[in-house]
């Protein structure tokens, strides 16, 4: 007897599907794919229970002949590609044939379609056991998919969905990056019947941008445009002083398909170079229409990826296209050859550590132990030190027996963090006029959602309807903060915390979490320089927290170079 056997076919889909459908949102992802290349002007999404229960795309595209509606659930039936020559051009979005077969491999389906010139519509059923049932629809123009109960047959991959904001948040996010690439086309998400999104065909990527995000976040964005040798780059990218704490924020298309792609990503950081502080990030929206024959789009399973053929003309397009947009004036020509691939934001670091024997590290003088709190101890943070600043952000002084440095940012990171955290010291302050924040729609959803624990920081916030908030009441040290940078942070970090986090996420982690990006809300940017009465308030401050060495992110608040370490580099010992 032979140990090798071919797999049965359901068996088979169910492991492609393994691959394509990792949740909810990817379903959606593949519905509304299907139905862009059917050319629809108008898409419908209908979502219950955060996509568990059913998710449902009506399209008013081509839609399929009886034929065509019987095949299509079948593994490799696509009609987007017929030869291998096809598949180095795709020019659609499908074309591996595989996402109906495996949709319908771990869920419930029913199908409704109907094409120009055929008789009667078409419905099929396929339910539990994969049973098919065919039977006559309407004629009316289009298709429409509902998808039921997902996972409901492979019950280890259903027991890894999130919680139903979370599958939602997802959901609501690729709803938006589709509807971003298809402005012309007419746009509506609901859940448990509710309108989520409602973005009518658009005659402008910028209207499109608007009705999507708001008017007020797309402000805060400039409009970047290229055209060369074949290739459009355009889309928006974040004016340099909007910048967040995350990458959520960051979405690059090519040829309209959300891709991740680390020759973009680093063309566009390298075009803000020292615009932006080193731990905060720009936003953008970037579209790369590129011919198909210079780009290799069948390389990730879920086509998350895509792969260049000159990736080094992309990244200097991409990076001339957003560097002339944030220094509008400055000399293209210069710019390309100075910084070059590798300088990446390449900032000289300004410390003694080039000696043939480095002595500052962990053990020796580098990063405080927590334990190791002598010197602070001793009583010179309630005397009134002299301090003097090291560049912008760094502080220092001189101790008992040696000298120490401070980064202020770190520093008063860790303040406002534990401030945050123990809640105790936190005082609210009501704000005699409430503030109102328009947030994108996912955002406001994952606020509101989670409003009781933000209020538990102090963030007293309530529905406005419409993706607005009304902020009543915020910490103190909150009052000169920019709110809707802070509260699309903190969603951010929510999202982030319940889809990477261990299932049973607890309240305590995402606490903490949520109070580190508030914390650095606060917390003073390099540039604001202190009195020496405050730098000796935040060292005692910082002396009085649990974990004064290290900021929330793990970074050094202080470093001590003792009089021994000052021997040692100077050879005297
Ligand atoms: P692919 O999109 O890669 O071709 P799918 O499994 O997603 O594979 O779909 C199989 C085929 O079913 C498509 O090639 C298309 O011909 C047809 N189809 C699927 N969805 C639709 C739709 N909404 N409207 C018209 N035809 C559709
Ligand atoms: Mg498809």
């Amino acid at each position: 007897m032979s140990k090798i056997s071919i797999l049965p076919d359901i068996l088979i889909n169910k492991i492609a599907a393994g691959e394509v459908i990792e949740r909810p949102a990817s379903v959606v992802r593949e519905l509304l794919d299907n139905a862009i290349d059917a050319g629809a002007a108008h898409i419908e999404i209908e979502i219950l229970h955060g996509g568990k229960k059913l998710m449902k795309v009506s399209d008013n595209g081509c839609g399929m002949s009886r034929d065509d509606a019987l095949l299509c659930f079948e593994r490799h039936a696509t009609s987007k590609i017929r030869s291998e020559e096809d598949l180095f051009n795709i020019t659609s979005l499908g074309f591996r044939g595989e996402a109906l077969a495996a949709i319908a491999s771990v869920s419930k389906i029913t199908l409704a379609t109907f094409a120009a010139g055929s008789g009667a519509g078409t419905k099929i059923e396929i339910g539990v056991d994969h049973k098919k049932e065919t039977s006559d629809a309407p004629p009316s123009a289009g298709t429409t998919i509902e998808v039921r109960d997902i996972f409901y047959n492979t019950p280890a991959r259903r027991k890894f969905l999130k919680s139903n904001p979370t599958e939602l948040s997802h959901i609501i996010e690729t709803v938006m990056q589709k509807a971003f690439a298809y402005p012309e086309i007419g746009f509506i998400l609901t859940h448990n019947n509710g309108e989520l999104v409602n973005a009518p065909s658009a005659a402008t990527l910028e209207e499109r941008f608007a009705q999507l995000y708001g008017e007020e976040l797309a402000e805060e964005f400039i409009r970047v445009g290229i055209e060369e040798r074949g290739m459009k780059i355009y889309g928006f990218v974040s004016k340099p002083d909007f910048t967040r704490a995350g990458r959520s924020q960051q979405v690059i298309f090519v040829n309209k398909r959300p891709v991740k792609n680390s020759t973009v990503n680093h063309a566009i950081y390298s075009a803000y170079d020292t615009l932006i502080a080193r731990d905060r990030h720009p936003a953008y929206f970037l579209f790369l229409d590129i011919d198909g024959t210079k780009v290799d789009v069948n390389v990730h399973p879920a086509k998350r990826e895509v792969r260049f053929e000159k990736p080094d003309e992309i990244h200097r397009m991409a990076r001339a296209v957003v560097y002339k947009a944030l220094n509008p004036g400055a000399d293209l020509s210069m710019m390309t050859s100075e910084i070059s691939y590798s300088g990446f934001r390449n900032t000289p670091v300004h410390f003694p550590v080039s000696f043939d024997n480095p002595v500052v590290n962990e053990q020796s003088a580098g990063i405080f132990p927590v334990s190791q709190t002598d010197i602070f101890s001793s009583g010179f943070a309630q005397n009134v030190q002299p301090f003097f600043y090291v560049g912008e952000s760094f502080f220092a002084t001189v101790t008992n027996d040696g000298l120490l440095i401070i980064d202020q940012h770190a520093a008063h990171e860790r303040i406002h963090y534990e401030k945050f955290l123990k809640k105790t010291s936190i005082e609210t302050e009501p704000l005699f006029l409430p503030l109102r924040i328009e947030l994108p729609v996912k955002e406001y959803k994952l606020v509101l959602h989670h409003k009781d624990l933000l209020n538990s920081l102090g963030l007293d916030i309530e529905d406005f309807g419409g993706n607005n908030v009304i902020v009543r009441s915020l910490p103190k040290e909150l009052s000169k903060a920019d709110m809707k940078g802070l509260l699309m942070d903190v969603a951010a970090c929510i999202l982030e915390e319940e889809t990477s986090g261990i299932k049973d996420t607890t309240e305590e982690s995402l606490l903490k979490n949520i109070a580190a990006r508030i914390a650095c809300h606060k917390s003073v940017r390099g540039s604001e320089q202190l009195t020496n009465e405050e730098l000796s308030k935040m060292m005692y401050d910082l002396d009085k927290c649990d974990e004064p060495g290290r900021c929330p992110h793990g970074r050094p608040t202080r470093i001590h170079l003792t009089l021994d370490d000052l021997r040692k580099m100077f050879k005297r010992k």
